[in-house]
């Protein structure tokens, strides 16, 4: 591994204060981002498409929208076949150089299928790379899906600290997530690390932990996003710990730029919920990786994680051309390749 620069923050003494940056500073700050951005990955933007393939889940993540005891979630599971569809609509549009599949958690059940599934997209197209984020396996069922095909996976542990971990996540541990996303690395399989920001009982000293977890874990990509309570969960009445300051969520992407300046870090979802133009922001203050939503219609207002989500009707040619004329606008014009990990590339492709 290179030794990070001098400037890069690898403490919470370096990092607190970019943490609370305001005014100029704050602007500084998002202009080094910025630039940390631009010297690694250029001006060109990886798309990489969700399809949220079912919102089954086992779980009970407090704050989550498909968690198992929310009665008024409408369960759904798309068939192989209506996957292996919304896949090939994705690369009609020429749009995405990925794919992402995600979930809910229900290990065990359909794993198998999933095994299949991978094979038979990479069979199909070649050159697209697989992405999934369906939660913590056992080692040997990410094994198969690696021999199957996978490329990467994206697996947020979502808060640095044990007990937070606990309180939110009933049955689960810290430990465990963390355990899960060696084993992805361990086989070689390009790893996605994140956290969501503001969870009820955040400090700032955590989010700063947050940072660092990613950077000691040497992701290959980071997805965070802002916490946003769910009418239908037992945080429904609990504020994000940074309402009263939404530059939080901006400040938080550029000190994440500085602390890990190679991982892919995407403009997530959430911003745009939370802002009108919440992921063009991000996407100008660290971020370098957009995702757009590909999930069928029929589907989407079912895989409410939270309220507000944008875009829940467009088909694929409509959300590939406004995909196309956001990024330009911004001058950040799309990349349709698979544009892998710069920090752990795939031995049998070039970048
Ligand atoms: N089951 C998979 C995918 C989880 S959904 C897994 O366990 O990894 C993807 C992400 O949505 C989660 O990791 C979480 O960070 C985010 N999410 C869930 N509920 C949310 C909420 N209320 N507000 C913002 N993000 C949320």
């Amino acid at each position: 591994m290179h030794p990070p620069p001098p400037s890069t923050p690898t403490t919470r003494a370096a990092l607190l204060p970019l943490l609370t940056a305001t005014g100029p500073t704050l602007r500084q700050l998002y202009a080094r981002a910025d630039a940390t951005r631009r010297a690694h990955f250029g001006d060109t933007v990886p798309i990489r498409a969700i399809i949220e393939f079912s919102n089954l889940c086992a779980n009970n993540c407090l704050y989550c929208g498909i968690r198992a005891d929310n009665p008024r979630a409408t369960r759904y599971r798309m068939t192989t076949a209506e996957i292996l569809d919304a896949v090939r609509q994705v690369v009609a549009t020429h749009t995405a150089g990925t794919i992402v599949l995600q979930s809910g958690e229900t290990p065990g059940h359909g794993d198998r299928h999933l095994t299949d599934l991978i094979r038979q997209i990479k069979t199909e197209h070649p050159h697209l790379a697989i992405t999934l984020s369906v939660g913590s396996r056992p080692k040997r069922t990410y094994a198969q899906w690696r021999d199957a095909g996978l490329d990467r996976f994206l697996l947020r542990f979502e808060t640095s600290h044990p007990t937070l971990f606990a309180r939110l996540h009933p049955g689960e541990t810290l430990d465990q997530r963390l355990t899960s996303l060696r084993h992805l690395r361990e086989l070689g399989i390009q790893t996605g690390g994140g956290f969501l920001i503001g969870l009820p009982g955040e400090t700032l000293e955590i989010l700063a932990d947050n940072i660092l977890l990613c950077q000691q874990h040497n992701f290959d990509m980071i997805g965070i996003g802002p916490f946003i309570p769910h009418p239908h969960t037992p945080l429904a009445n609990q504020a994000n710990a940074w309402a009263h300051d939404p530059d939080m969520f901006f400040r938080t992407i550029a000190a994440l730029r500085l602390a890990c300046p190679r991982a892919h870090i995407p403009a997530t979802t959430a911003y745009d919920a939370l802002f009108p133009d919440g992921r063009n922001r991000a996407l100008q203050c660290g971020a370098n990786v957009f995702m757009p939503n590909a999930t069928p219609p029929a589907h989407r207002q079912k895989y409410q994680l939270y309220p507000g989500k944008p875009d829940p009707t467009t088909d694929p040619t409509q959300w590939a051309q406004a995909t196309h004329q956001r990024l330009h606008t911004l001058g950040r014009p799309p990349d349709p390749g698979p544009a892998h990990s710069l920090i752990h590339p795939p031995r049998s492709s070039t970048p």
